[in-house]
This record gives structure tokens, C-alpha cells and sequence, in this order.
């Protein structure tokens, strides 16, 4: 912690005492200002920004417990360690509950002195650290918020025009005689991939921006994993033998019950089913595996694939939203293709959705070999 001198003012009205109180202070290796008075030290500390007012509690003028109250009206975030003789210690202790931090008794001893400086230092110190973290999480929260507005206006205002354009790209498409013109055909078949990839682009960012929504209104019951594995694995096999990569499905025999959103949970399992498939070439392979582990009544859910995988010190960022490893520049523009387009949003949300069901999620991956992402889950 990077710390700064504290800014101290003295105030004491015998200016012997005054002096011998600054060359103290001074070997103790803190600089100090003085006041005569109670009423001179507030007018100063009006226009300085004093971190610690030392003050005698006996003093013509204005005594030390009034000045003591009015700088604390004035100016809360002062420090006031007061001075007083064992004669007047209950005045002291009528300080310390009107907000002084310390008491020193007269006649001072140079190590009490420095003790009682060094904690009230410290205090300052970790007060003004804790402000700036509470300044830095405002700042990030109103961030957070000015990028989920950026999304949700991006989302709506892309989506207007785009329906505009995919509207007349259905009214050329009924006009035309596309099979009459390859050419063209083909021309008309790009452009629906574009358009709909741009779709398929604002759902996810919406579904991002929406997914606190949805993750609020989650509703978790009890039921077999092994159902929605079987479920994604007959949605994606035709996709994984299009590509021709191998998919396997390997089932637990037995059920494995557990407590959590059965859609939010297949909506993770697919992310990563979908994540496989595109990173992993052809030839590849990928498998679904379910593991019971009732000892530590546990369930693993397992997609291994044998593709890119991902650099060690990447593999913490993969789960921000929008990071993605690779060059978007270099994405295929099938969501389903070898290296295909995405936003980067897919693991943010399956980290959103674990949350919901005391899940956990853990990536083994070797560039170059493949990747193993688990999701853990408790059994009921
Ligand atoms: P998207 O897939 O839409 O890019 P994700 O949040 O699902 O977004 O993934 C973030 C990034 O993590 C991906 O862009 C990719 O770089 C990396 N990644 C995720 N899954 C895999 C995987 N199975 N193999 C290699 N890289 C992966």
C-alpha cells in the first residue's frame, strides 16, 4: 500500500510546549502546522486539508472539546487526537465519545506519541484505500451498465434495417427464377447465410443482455442428466456427420439425479456441445460423457473434443464475455463450421447458468490435442 505523510496541525497555546511538542513531531519524522488557539486551528483547518489536528483539551479562547466538536461538524474525515493532563482525564474521555480518535496525557512520553500517530496514520490510510475501491466498484458498475445499454440499443436499432433488408431479400427471392440463373443462385444463397448469421448475431448478443432476466426466473426441479446428454447428443449428431467427426454419447447406466433449470442446463451443454464442434477439424472427435462420482455425490458432465484446444493462459479469459482466442478476422461464417462465428458470449452464459444450480465448471486443454470442459454438478 503506497502511503503519503499524514498533513498534521498542532494547537496549543503555550508556545514553550509548541515548541517542544514541533521538534518531537519532527524527530518522529512528521511535519506539523500550529495554531495558538482552538479558534485560529479551525480557521485553518477551513482552508487546509488536514489529515490529523493534534490539540491540547485546556486552552484560553476556545477549549480543546469545542474545537474538537466543530472540526468534526466541519470536517468528519479529520483525525483529533487530543492532550490532557492525568488531573483532566475525564475530559479525554468526554473527547473520545464526541469522535476523537486518541487521547495523549501530559506530560507526553515521545513513545506513546508515536504509537498513537502511527495507528491513527494507518487508520487514515486504510480508510482513503477503501475509498478509492468503493469509488473504482461505482465506476465499474456504471460501466457495466453503459455496456448492457450499448448492447441492448446496438441489438435493437441492427435489427430494424436487417428485417428491412431480409424482408426485400424475400420479395426479390419470389420473383426471380433462381434455379434458371446458377450464378445468381448462388449470389441469392450468400446472402441469406449473411443475413441470417447476422440474426442468429443479435440473438446472442440479446440473449447476453437478457440473461439476467431469464436467469432470475430460473426454475430448478429434480431430474436425470443422462436425458438432456441423450437430447443434445440426436440434436447435434447429423451436424457432427456432416463435418464428419465422430460423436459419441457415453451414457452412465444408472440415473443421475440432480436440482437445477432442465432448459438453462441444456442450454450450457449445448454451448459447449457447439464449441466442440467448431473447433475441432474433420476426422476429430468428440464425446459426451457422463460420470457419477456418488462419494462425493457428484455428477460430471464431460464434452471432450480433439481440436485446437486452448493456450494455458487463455483459458481463464474464455469465459469473459465477447473474448475469443483465435482472430475474429478468421472466422468461417457458419456457426457450426470448422473455426465458425460467434460473439464470445457462449461460455459467459454457461458460467451464469452454473451459478444457478451450485455448479462449477473446470477445462483441461493442450493446443493443438483438444479440450475437456466439465461441467460439476451436486447430486440430489
Ligand atoms: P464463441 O464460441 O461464440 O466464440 P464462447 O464464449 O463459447 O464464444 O467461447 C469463447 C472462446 O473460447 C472461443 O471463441 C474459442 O476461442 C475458445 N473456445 C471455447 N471452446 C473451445 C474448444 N472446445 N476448443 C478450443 N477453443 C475453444
Amino acid at each position: 500500500m503506497e502511503t503519503k505523510e499524514p498533513h498534521i496541525l498542532l494547537i496549543e497555546d503555550e508556545p514553550d510546549v509548541r515548541e517542544s511538542y514541533i521538534s518531537m513531531l519532527d524527530m518522529l519524522g512528521y511535519n506539523a502546522d500550529t495554531a495558538e488557539n482552538g479558534m485560529e486551528g479551525l480557521q485553518k483547518v477551513m482552508s487546509n486539508n488536514y489529515d490529523i489536528v493534534i490539540t491540547d483539551l485546556n486552552m484560553p479562547v476556545m477549549n480543546g472539546l469545542e474545537t474538537l466538536m466543530r472540526i468534526k461538524k466541519k470536517a468528519p474525515q479529520i483525525e483529533v487526537i487530543v492532550m490532557t493532563g492525568y488531573a483532566t482525564i475525564d475530559n479525554a474521555i468526554s473527547a473520545m465519545k464526541q469522535g476523537a480518535f486518541d487521547y495523549i496525557t501530559k506530560p507526553v512520553s515521545i513513545e506513546h506519541v508515536k504509537i498513537v500517530l502511527s495507528k491513527c496514520h494507518q487508520q487514515i490510510e486504510a480508510h482513503r484505500e477503501n475509498k478509492k475501491l468503493r469509488d473504482l466498484n461505482t465506476r465499474l458498475s456504471e460501466l457495466n451498465e453503459l455496456k448492457d445499454k450499448f448492447i441492448t440499443i446496438t441489438t435493437h436499432e441492427i435489427r430494424t434495417p436487417l428485417a428491412v433488408l431480409k424482408g426485400y431479400y424475400e420479395l426479390i427471392d419470389l420473383q426471380i427464377d433462381r434455379k434458371a440463373d446458377p450464378e445468381l443462385d448462388e449470389y441469392m444463397e450468400i446472402m441469406s447465410g449473411t443475413i441470417q448469421e447476422m440474426i442468429e448475431m443479435l440473438d446472442s448478443m440479446h440473449d447476453l443482455s437478457n440473461f439476467d432476466k431469464a436467469i432470475r426466473e430460473y426454475k430448478n426441479s429434480e431430474f436425470d442428466v443422462n436425458k438432456i446428454l441423450e437430447s443434445v447428443y440426436k440434436e447435434f449428431k447429423v451436424l457432427f456427420d456432416q463435418r464428419n467427426i465422430s460423436f459419441y454419447l457415453s451414457p452412465e447406466n444408472e440415473s443421475a439425479i440432480v436440482n437445477a433449470d432442465p432448459a438453462l442446463l441444456k442450454r450450457a451443454i449445448r454451448e459447449l456441445t457447439q464449441n466442440a464442434l467448431k473447433f475441432t477439424d474433420k476426422e476429430g472427435t468428440v464425446t459426451l460423457h457422463l460420470k457419477k462420482i456418488p462419494l462425493k455425490n457428484k455428477v460430471f458432465l464431460m464434452v471432450e473434443d480433439t481440436g485446437i484446444g486452448i493456450p494455458a493462459h487463455k483459458i481463464d479469459l474464455i469465459f469473459e464475455p465477447f473474448y475469443e482466442v483465435q482472430d475474429v478476422m478468421y472466422h468461417s461464417s457458419s456457426k457450426t463450421g470448422f473455426m465458425g462465428g460467434g460473439i464470445g458470449v457462449g461460455l459467459s452464459l454457461v458460467r451464469e447458468i452454473l451459478n444457478t444450480c451450485a455448479g462449477e465448471i473446470a477445462v483441461e486443454s493442450s493446443p493443438g490435442k483438444g479440450s475437456t470442459f466439465t461441467i460439476i454438478l451436486p447430486l440430489s
